[in-house]
């Protein structure tokens, strides 16, 4: 049974101080009954301590936005997958297009976080998607399918969550249409192994559009960036209507 998942990113934004002005709004907002949801806040690593307590008793699961594929080591500046797990995180968001772009993460490293992190019994998060200039050219099914081999080569696929993240939908506003979203993540589903993993849409998710794009048959979930910042909106995405 796929499992529907709705992700806050926060990207490098909230103090520890803000993260948790950010509970105080957040929690009273969340309707009582959501069993058929999941709820995962995906913080910077100097939030999780406070979180992890913050959060204790409650249904939000915390998640970090990275992690190294080596359990210790000279990492200067790095983290490691049981150094998460040791303070209750349970998911990781592993190759955000903002870390390929920017930090050099390639198919063959997010293959060697996605093992680092099953390993240590933290949930995964994949993202893949197409840059606008991929999607112009047609080239989107194939950029696609070549993230997925090179990132799922030899991994299990009982213990994952993808998202499907365009390029150019990410904090540009400009969402890929419920119905586009939805043919790409059933042609992602067509290359998985298991029919249970839970594919998430990710880009300018908002609390005016979240009920369509989860009304999409193919889409589990949200992986949401900037309206996860504020506690109304995030509240309104989370207790999304089907
Ligand atoms: P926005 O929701 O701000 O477009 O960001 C999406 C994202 O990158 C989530 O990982």
């Amino acid at each position: 049974m796929r499992k529907n998942v709705i992700a806050g990113n926060w990207k490098m934004y909230k103090t520890q101080m803000e993260a948790s002005e950010f509970l105080q709004g957040f929690m009273p907002q969340l309707e009582d009954t959501l069993p058929d949801r999941d709820i995962i806040l995906c913080v910077p690593y100097t939030d999780l301590f406070a979180m992890s307590q913050n959060l204790h008793g409650s249904s939000i699961r915390l998640g970090a936005q990275n992690v190294h594929w080596e359990a210790f080591g000279a990492y200067t500046g790095e983290i490691s997958a049981p150094m998460l797990t040791e303070m209750g995180v349970r998911y990781v968001i592993v190759g955000h297009s903002e870390r390929r772009q920017y930090f050099g993460e390639t198919d063959e490293t997010v293959n060697m976080r996605l093992k680092a992190s099953q390993n240590a019994g933290l949930t995964p998060i994949l993202c893949v998607g197409e840059t606008k200039q991929q999607r112009d050219m047609n080239e989107t099914e194939s950029i696609i399918c070549d993230q997925l081999k090179g990132g799922l080569a030899n991994i299990d696929q009982t213990n994952l969550i993808i998202a499907y993240e365009p390029i150019w939908a990410i904090g540009t506003g400009d969402t890929c249409a419920a119905k586009e979203a939805n043919q790409v993540i059933g042609l992602i589903r067509s290359q998985l192994k298991n029919a249970d993993v839970s594919i998430q849409y990710g880009g300018s998710v908002k609390p005016d559009n979240v009920d369509e794009i989860m009304a999409q048959p193919e889409i589990d979930g949200a992986l949401v960036g900037g309206a996860s910042l504020q506690p109304d909106s995030f509240a309104r995405i989370v207790n999304y209507q089907k």
